[in-house]
């Protein structure tokens, strides 16, 4: 297992205070990792801003070539990753295995072809006498960091598109789940020259902040809180940074009275649920019609109740336990809060699960209304609301009604209905008659409070590029 940090070509050990990795599964400790000390994050920007030198000059077919390499070296270690995400996050291993990784690697193959295919308008002279050109640079240095929830995913959403613009990047993983993201940079630092990845571990109030404030760092990219994101702001006006900012979510569902239930209850299971609910878009806030209401409740409570978890054949299991003893501490004070209130029923789970580990029960909550605290904020657990809705309410106006706006679905059996919801809801993607999907073809990122700028597509590598106009007088 890789415990040291990669700052330019050297590998090390942080020496400042400890924090205890954790297994979720069973609450016991992996290992104790010391954080950066202010010489080595100095030495990261520093690393990161020699390397940027010739990096920025790499052709995007080079750069491509390191990027394909990446992606080849990553299903060459893939046993080795999937077991540490597994470890470090209790995901089950088959889904890492299947899923997570080869997203991983697929996300540095996108971004590989997408460099060498950057558009523009085309050259011309829009002033007579002159020649107008648009290019597409690299911004600099780019302090990347990343949340809990799928660490190896993050490292790749932010690094892919960072490097194939032609930057270099200081990333700090969670320090909750650190051990991906050091595998990943002793794989990369054999691929990449020096400097051009560079990762360091340690606290977001230590570590992460004393990056966001670095005179040397030209970008933030981070995904994580609200809260999180305003510091990022704040610090970002002293010096005039470039941000990007992917903060949670708290997606909305309609379902209307047309809609398969049978698909319905099939996709709820499946993605109000992946990763136990710790996700920014989950489908976690259903509006349902009336008239499929009862039965949707019923069906689904019957569904999320048959989930499988904490089996001791991992390869049954459907979800993991929640990332820590707060973060689960966290999920069962919303739904106790929830409980509370006269109008609601908590029709499955409901409660911490008995054993080792930080696992919650997946939980239904019947009879939501539209100002309950459970509808309206993050509960980043395996928890779904359900609110009942007539033909009469504006479902559209509650669904839009959140400080959130990054993900949200739509599911009909009418076109023109779901087109015109789609229209009108203010939300980063609907997916209709599904949820959850992405490609990395297709941009995700959110409005409002969900922060701003894409990750995967074409959108990302714009993100994290300049546009620059070069004019020639003839
Ligand atoms: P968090 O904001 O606590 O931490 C995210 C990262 O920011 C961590 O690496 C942390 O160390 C760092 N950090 C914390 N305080 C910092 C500071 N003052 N300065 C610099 N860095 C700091 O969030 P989390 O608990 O790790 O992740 C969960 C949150 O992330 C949820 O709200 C979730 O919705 C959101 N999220 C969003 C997306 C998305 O794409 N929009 C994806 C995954 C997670």
């Amino acid at each position: 297992m890789e415990t040291k940090m990669l700052i330019g070509s050297s590998f090390e050990a942080g020496t400042e205070t400890e924090e205890t990795v954790l297994n979720p599964r069973t609450g016991e400790t992996i290992l104790k990792m010391p954080e950066a000390n202010a010489g080595q994050i100095d030495r990261a920007v520093a690393a990161a801003r020699q390397a940027f030198a010739s990096w920025s000059r790499t052709t995007p077919g080079e750069r491509s070539a390191k990027l394909l390499a990446i992606a080849d070296a990553i299903e060459g270690n893939l046993e080795e990753l999937a077991r540490l995400e597994a470890l470090n996050c209790g995901k089950p291993i088959n889904e890492v295995r299947t899923a997570e990784v080869p997203a991983v690697a697929d996300c540095f193959r996108y971004f590989a072809g997408a460099v060498r295919n950057m558009h523009a308008p085309a050259a011309g002279e829009y002033m007579e006498g002159h020649t107008s050109m648009i290019r597409r640079d690299p911004i600099g240095v780019v302090a990347s960091i990343a949340p809990w929830n799928y660490p190896m995913m993050m490292m790749a959403w932010k690094l892919a598109p960072a490097l194939a613009g032609g930057n270099t990047v200081v990333l700090k993983p969670s320090e909750q789940t650190p051990l991906t993201a050091l595998k990943l940079a002793k794989i990369m630092a054999d691929i990449l020259p020096e400097g051009v990845v560079n990762v360091i571990v340690g606290q977001g109030a230590s570590v992460g902040n004393t990056l966001i404030n670095h005179p040397g760092v030209d970008m933030v990219s981070i995904t994580g809180d609200i809260a999180t994101g305003k510091k990022v702001l704040q610090a970002a006006a002293n010096s005039v940074k470039r941000t990007h900012l992917e903060l949670g979510g708290k997606a909305p569902v309609i379902i209307y009275d047309d809609a398969d239930l049978v698909r319905v209850v099939e996709g709820l299971k499946a993605f109000g649920y992946y990763n136990a609910g710790q996700d920014c878009t989950a489908a976690c806030r259903i509006y349902a019609g009336a008239k499929i209401y009862e039965k949707l409740v019923a069906e689904l409570s019957q569904a999320a109740a048959s989930i499988v978890y904490d089996n001791a054949d991992d390869t049954l299991n459907e979800i993991p336990p929640l990332i820590s003893q707060r973060q689960c501490d966290r999920v069962a004070s919303f739904v106790q809060r929830a409980a509370e209130q006269p109008h609601i029923e908590v029709t499955t789970g409901g409660a911490v699960h008995q054993g080792a580990g930080f696992y919650y029960q997946p939980t239904v909550i019947a009879g939501a209304l539209q100002h309950d605290e459970i509808v309206q904020r993050e509960v980043f657990g395996p928890v779904v609301s359900v609110t009942r809705f007539t033909g009469d309410d504006d479902v559209i106006a509650w669904a839009n009604d959140s400080q959130y706006g990054l993900a949200s679905s739509v599911w009909t059996s009418d076109i023109g209905r779901a087109m015109d919801a789609s229209s009108r809801l203010q939300y980063g993607c609907t997916w209709v008659n599904t949820h959850f999907m992405l490609v990395n073809e297709m941009p995700h990122g959110g409005l409002k409070q969900s922060g701003y700028g894409k990750d995967m597509s074409m959108y990302a590598l714009e993100d994290y590029t300049a546009v620059r106009h070069v004019m020639i007088a003839h």
